[in-house]
C-alpha cells in the first residue's frame, strides 16, 4: 500500500520519542526470541504491564524454552496463569507450544499464515512477534494502537466494527516505516500505554500532537467511541465446598471448553437440594451444610452470583455406612480429594473465586 504523506514524519517523531522516553528494560525486551515475545504478548492481552511482569518472570523461570512449555502438564501451566484471568490464553499457549513442537520441529514459525493458524495467535500478536523478534515489516493493531489511531484520525465510530477495524489495519500498515520495525511496534504500544491512555491522556507531551485530529478538534476525551452497551445478565450458582477431617477438599476439573476450562473448582450446582445430595454422597448422612455469603464474579459476558455452601465431616465411617460404593465415586475421573496445602501451594490451576474461598477457609 502506498504510504500516506504523513507516514514518514509520524514514524520519525514516534521513534525519536521512543528512543528518549520509551520503555527499554521490560523483561521480554532482553533476549528477544519469538518464544519470549509471544509469551509476553499473550500475557499482555487484557492485562497491564505492571501486573504481567512478575507472572512473566515466574513463567520464564519454570518454562524457559518452548520445549519446556510443550512438555509440561496443563495443570502446571495453568497454575502459573492463576490470577491473570482469561484462562483460555494459558490453555492456548500450551496447546500452541505442543503444535509447534509436533508440526514445526520445535521452531517458532516465521510466516504470518503459519502463526495465525496456531491456537490463540491473531494477526496483531503475529505482527508483534514478526516485527519484534524477527525484524520484519508487520503492523500490529492491539487495543492500545486502536486507541491511538482512532484519536489520531478522529474516527467517530466504534473501532470494534468490522469496517472500522479493516480501515484501522490499512492505516496501521501504511504508517509502518521502512526500518526499525520492532522498535516501531514497541513505540506504538508504549505511546498507547503511557501517553495516549484511555483516561487522562498526556497530549502535551505527545510527539504526535501536531498531526492529531482529535487533539485539534478537542475530541480526545470522546474517542475512541465506546462499544454500544448491552447489560450483562446475572446468573446464580452454588459452589459446594466439601472438606474432610484430614483437610482434603473435593474439587472437580472443569471441561476444557467453557468457563474455567481445565481448571479445578468446587462442584458448581443449581440449588440447595443438589448440594445436600452431593455432600451426602461424599461425606455421609451426618454432614450438615452451612451457607456462606453470596458474592459476585464477573465474566466478560455475564455476572455470576456465587453462593458458597460449606460442609465439613469425617468421610470414612459415615460414608462407608451410608454409601458402600463410595470408593468408586471417589475415583470419578473429573473429581479428586486434594490436600488443602497442595492447593495453597499453587500446584493446581484454580479460578479466582475458588482462590477467594480458599482464603476464607483459613478462618475455619
Ligand atoms: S495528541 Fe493526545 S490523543 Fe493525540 S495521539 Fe497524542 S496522546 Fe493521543
Amino acid at each position: 500500500m502506498k504510504q500516506p504523506s504523513n507516514a514518514a514524519s509520524f514514524a520519525e517523531k514516534l521513534l525519536k520519542w521512543f528512543d528518549q522516553y520509551g520503555r527499554h528494560d521490560l523483561p521480554w525486551q532482553e533476549n528477544k526470541t519469538a518464544y519470549r515475545v509471544w509469551v509476553s504478548e499473550i500475557m499482555l492481552q487484557q492485562t497491564q504491564v505492571k501486573t504481567v511482569i512478575p507472572y512473566y518472570q515466574k513463567f520464564m523461570q519454570r518454562f524457559p524454552t518452548l520445549q519446556d512449555l510443550a512438555n509440561a502438564e496443563q495443570d502446571e501451566v495453568l497454575s502459573h496463569w492463576a490470577g491473570l484471568g482469561y484462562y483460555a490464553r494459558g490453555r492456548n499457549l500450551h496447546k500452541a507450544a505442543q503444535v509447534i513442537q509436533a508440526q514445526h520441529k520445535g521452531e517458532f514459525p516465521q510466516t504470518l499464515d503459519e502463526m495465525v493458524a496456531l491456537p490463540g495467535i491473531g494477526r496483531s500478536t503475529a505482527g508483534a512477534i514478526l516485527s519484534i523478534a524477527h525484524g520484519k515489516r508487520y503492523a500490529i493493531l492491539d487495543g492500545n494502537v486502536k486507541r491511538v489511531l482512532a484519536r489520531y484520525y478522529a474516527i467517530e465510530r466504534w473501532p470494534g466494527e468490522k469496517a472500522v477495524e479493516t480501515d484501522l489495519w490499512l492505516k496501521a500498515e501504511a504508517l509502518t516505516p521502512s526500518a526499525r520495525f520492532g522498535d516501531y511496534t514497541q513505540a506504538m504500544m508504549d505511546l498507547g500505554a503511557t501517553l495516549c491512555t484511555r483516561s487522562k491522556p498526556l497530549c502535551n507531551g505527545c510527539p504526535l500532537k501536531d498531526g492529531c485530529a482529535a487533539f485539534a478538534q478537542q475530541m480526545v476525551a470522546d474517542l475512541p467511541v465506546r462499544k454500544p452497551k448491552k447489560d450483562k445478565p446475572a446468573k446464580e450458582a452454588f459452589l459446594l465446598v466439601l472438606r474432610d477431617d484430614a483437610n482434603h477438599l473435593w474439587l472437580e476439573q472443569r471441561p476444557q471448553n467453557g468457563i474455567w476450562g481445565g481448571l479445578w473448582a468446587f462442584p458448581q450446582l443449581h440449588n440447595w437440594q443438589e448440594c445436600e445430595e452431593i455432600a451426602q454422597s461424599k461425606l455421609g448422612r451426618g454432614a450438615s451444610l452451612l451457607k456462606w455469603e453470596t458474592f459476585r464474579h464477573t465474566f466478560s459476558h455475564y455476572h455470576l452470583d456465587i453462593t458458597p455452601v460449606y460442609c465439613e465431616a469425617s468421610r470414612k465411617s459415615d460414608v462407608e455406612e451410608a454409601q458402600p460404593d463410595y470408593a468408586a465415586a471417589d475415583l470419578n475421573e473429573s473429581g479428586l480429594w486434594i490436600e488443602l496445602q497442595a492447593l495453597q501451594e499453587g500446584r493446581y490451576g484454580l479460578p479466582a473465586p475458588v482462590q477467594t474461598l480458599l482464603e476464607q477457609l483459613q478462618a475455619y
